[in-house]
């Protein structure tokens, strides 16, 4: 039933007078320097912020056993995250509604270089629409967003009619065990939404990604008997061409894909990382290569896997010194795969609608090419998952922001969609 109109405005009006506050509490997110490892600060602060909500929490740990135990589970390695998942679950005093899960990741991708960057990354600054900083866009802003929708119907004395939980999860950028681990743990709902930035559109189609790491082992000599060794680095770039390849072939097999086919490049390698050598004076006798790939939904990690390792098999056995010295390739992140949100669900359209009130614009849909948590939802618990966010700007870059005006709206949009989805009761 579509919500009636002066409740509508309600809530729009809530959200405006709730949001300064909502601002205020993202610039605290972001000055948590909460990359891969170091969430625990970050996640003990939201157990907070969700209890004094009068949620129902829960705080877990990622088990090593059950991740390795699902087809959806990444690699575990030593730079994995130890950092808790944080939920908390409203109840309503009568279940009426559709329940709904809202979640977030809390870690963020390295600053990079910080003179790159014209304020320091982990210190928010707003300059005109715009807050600043590194993981404000990608995700705190949306994770503030979850906690500040259900607070724009408390001010007006509402609640969800339905359950709703509200999850903060981590190793989103470069695992998703920890999204994995609130499935394993048992967490369902009727429809999952995550408030991604994703520039104020419906994500309708996302690739799966896979993380491996490449090791080259040379023959050190000094370098005035050069030709008699083999240089670690040098082999390693010729692998890279190898990947190349396996990178322009998925490419060239979009043709048929629906969300794929009208994409240049769908399918991104990224060589994200090079280490090697010792000094300037010996032939490199190692090198390791930290690589990204992206694969179709509907394709297996599985099956990915098996095919880059064949490739770099055959690459070896022909080239004279991999032949004998075959590098070393392992899996040690992503192992996940894409998926396609099925056109014409119910919480679609209830999005849809409340996107229209909020923007006064069509919600358009349209597809991703990099990971989201959205996939254990789509795929294991099989429900409608929602991605969908502020516009930003320099995710993964420097000078990440989001836009001010595009997070007010979102958040009226995910406050009128929970209103709609959940249905609404009086605060006790
Ligand atoms: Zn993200």
């Amino acid at each position: 039933m579509p919500l009636d109109p002066a409740l509508r405005d309600r809530i729009t009006t809530s959200v405006a007078e709730g949001f300064a506050d909502q601002v205020a509490f993202t610039q605290g997110l972001i000055r948590f320097p909460s990359v891969r490892g170091e969430e625990q600060a970050i996640q003990d602060h939201l157990f907070r912020a969700f209890r004094e909500r009068g949620l129902a929490m829960d705080r877990f740990s990622i088990d090593h056993a059950a991740i390795a135990g699902h087809p959806g589970g990444s690699k575990i390695s030593e730079a994995h995250s130890e950092a808790p998942i944080v939920v908390g679950i409203h109840r309503p005093r009568a279940e009426t509604g559709r329940s709904l899960i809202l979640q977030s990741h809390v870690d963020v991708v390295p600053a990079g270089p910080a003179d790159m960057w014209s304020a320091p990354p982990f210190d928010p600054v707003i300059r005109g629409d715009w807050l600043y900083g590194r993981g404000g866009a990608d995700m705190k802003a949306g994770g503030a967003a979850n906690l500040f929708c259900l607070d724009a119907l408390r001010r007006i004395g509402l609640q969800p009619a339905a359950t709703v939980t509200v999850q903060s999860v981590v190793e989103e950028e470069s695992t998703g065990n920890g999204a994995l681990m609130t499935h394993l743990r048992g967490y369902r709902a009727d429809a999952v939404l995550i408030p991604e930035p994703e520039d104020e559109k419906l994500v309708r189609a996302n690739t799966g990604v896979l993380w491996f790491e490449i090791e080259v082992r040379g023959m050190p000599v000094h370098v005035r008997e050069m030709g008699a060794g083999q240089n670690a680095i040098d082999a390693a770039y010729r692998v890279v061409g190898a990947l190349r390849a396996i990178e322009a072939r998925w490419n060239a097999d979009k043709a048929g894909r629906p969300h794929f086919e009208g994409e240049d490049h769908p399918i991104n390698l990224n060589i994200g990382r090079i280490e090697g050598g010792d000094w300037a004076s010996s032939v490199p006798a190692w090198c390791r290569l930290s690589c990204r790939i992206a694969i179709y939904p509907g394709v297996a990690a599985a099956d990915a896997a098996r095919e880059i390792e064949a490739a770099v098999t055959a690459f070896s056995r022909a080239d004279p010194f991999l032949a004998n010295n075959p590098p070393r390739l392992g899996f040690n992140g992503f192992f996940a795969e894409g998926y396609v949100l099925e056109e014409g669900s119910e919480a679609e359209r209830v999005l849809g609608e409340a996107h229209r009130s909020a923007t006064g614009s069509e919600l358009e849909s349209f597809m991703t090419a990099g990971y989201l948590d959205a996939r254990v939802h789509a795929l294991y618990d099989r429900v409608p998952t929602l991605c969908y966010g502020p516009v930003s700007r320099n995710i993964h870059g420097y000078d990440e922001c989001v836009s001010l005006s595009s997070l007010q709206r979102i958040t009226t949009a995910m406050a009128l969609f929970v209103a709609e989805w959940c249905g609404v009761e009086p605060v006790a």
